[in-house]
């Protein structure tokens, strides 16, 4: 164990995870065979599991610490705020929320100028789909097979990926369509270009066949996270913004992964300069340090409210604590420069090394992302692209000192956002290393 970490924290872990084992019901997993990782500390870029290994955060938990762990400003203005007014009825006014609204509203492209706060992404996107659909009258929404929008029973049905199929209940109002994914194309496109008019084409059949007049929203990832990072060919979403202008169908983009400075920019849907009718948001808002979530809603969208209530809320509704974290959270990464070293990282270090590990390692299928959002895909054969089995790539990692975000056959590679060049060099060297017991089972 790293001498930092004292016998008295390894043995409050240990008991810790016996009262986990015996009591707590786990997200996403088969109980009885889980075997989860204890964390017993974390500081900036790393965190410490049970045995007292230190681990560089990678995965930023749930790709949601984007400052890292323990900011000061940010923990200093939770307690403040927890002495003063720890929690109101979301009717009254507080400071809190009034200035993390402000900010967000700044913020986010277009005259997207009112926020509507939550208490994490998926009902984030609940709301988002509610407003669509009482602004618009109509009820369908669109959604990405590749995607996740949340665990909730809307948010699952309306989610593309293989998640939504043990509960999909074929939610009444919903349907799927195929986004631009070069690498596993389902479009027999040779390269981005012809993938994203492709995808382009197939979705204004989909609205087509389905009738833009039943439509209320299509609702995408700006870059989809969870279903493994691939970054839009340019002229997509630019084209998609078009498509539903032109059918009067509303855009909602869901940046609840990709938003708050993941991509290098402060929302993924800058990179194209796409202003969307309604934008979900959560996770990197206050790093995840008090959950909140929120929809950021355009003036048009408002207006239908303006007059007529708002059938919907939530008792944490802009809860102080989340909002005051949001507020320093934001600060801290306007004043160090986190959105700018996110897209530096990307360029400098993520881009260039990862595409040198793809060349020397022949389990890398693909590698992908930008700014402090990377995918490392793994496959059996670079041709037919079958995916490998990374369970012991990942055990490896871990043993070497890494935590990466693990999806299906890729590594996530997503550390907050400022995290130490050096510590970033030295993330990607152990992958190097552990990537040897992947090709080996591509060799053997
Ligand atoms: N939308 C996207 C794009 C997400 O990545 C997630 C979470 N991974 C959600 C929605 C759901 O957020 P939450 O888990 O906070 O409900």
């Amino acid at each position: 164990p790293d001498p930092e970490i004292g016998e008295e924290l390894l043995s409050a872990g240990r008991k810790a995870r016996d009262l986990d084992r015996a009591h707590v019901f786990h997200s996403w997993s088969a109980q009885a065979s889980l075997d989860p990782m204890t964390v017993v500390k974390t500081e900036g870029p790393h965190v410490w599991d049970g045995e007292g290994r230190k681990l560089i955060d990678f995965s930023s938990q749930m790709v949601n610490t984007n400052i890292g762990h323990g900011h000061p400003a940010v923990v200093a203005a939770i307690q403040e705020q927890a002495a003063r007014i720890a929690t109101i009825a979301p009717a009254h006014v507080n400071d809190a929320r009034s200035e993390a609204a402000r900010l967000i509203s700044d913020l986010t492209p277009g005259d997207l100028n009112h926020v509507f706060f939550t208490n994490g992404g998926a009902d984030a996107v609940e709301h988002a789909v509610r407003m669509a659909r009482v602004h618009t009258g109509k009820t369908k929404i669109l959604s990405a097979y590749r995607s996740y929008h949340g665990g909730t029973d809307l948010a699952i049905n309306i989610t593309g990926g293989a998640r939504r199929i043990p509960v999909d209940r074929a939610a009444a109002g919903t349907a799927h369509f195929l986004p631009p994914f070069t690498y596993r194309s389902s479009f027999h496109a040779e390269d981005d270009a012809q993938e994203g008019q492709r995808a382009l084409e197939h979705l204004e059949q989909v609205i087509t066949l389905e009738g833009p007049s039943t439509i209320a929203a299509v609702i995408l990832e700006s870059v989809p996270g969870t279903a493994g990072i691939f970054v839009p060919p340019a002229g997509y979403l630019e084209g998609v913004r078009e498509l539903t202008r032109r059918h009067g169908i509303l855009f909602i983009a869901d940046e609840v992964m990709a938003g708050f400075g993941r991509t290098g920019r402060w929302f993924g849907v800058d990179h194209w300069g796409v202003e969307p009718d309604l934008l979900t948001f959560a996770k990197g808002v206050n790093s995840g340090y008090v959950p909140l979530g929120g929809v950021a809603i355009s003036d048009e969208v408002y207006q239908t409210f303006a007059e007529t209530p708002y059938p919907g809320g939530l008792t944490y509704s802009g809860h102080p604590l989340a909002c005051a974290a949001a507020v320093a959270t934001i600060t801290a990464m306007q004043e160090e420069g986190m959105v700018e070293n996110a897209a530096r990282l990307g360029t400098e270090i993520f881009g260039p090394r990862l595409q040198e590990l793809k060349d020397r390692h022949p389990s890398v299928g693909d590698v992908r992302g930008l700014g402090a959002f990377w995918a490392v895909e793994l496959v059996q054969d670079r041709t037919t692209k079958e995916p490998l089995d990374i369970g012991e790539l990942v055990a490896e990692c871990k043993k070497l000192g890494l935590l990466p975000f693990v999806a299906e056959n890729r590594l996530h590679l997503t550390p907050p956002l400022n995290t130490p060049d050096e510590v970033v060099r030295q993330g990607l060297d152990i992958l190097d290393q552990a990537l040897e017991v992947a090709d080996r089972a591509v060799q053997g």
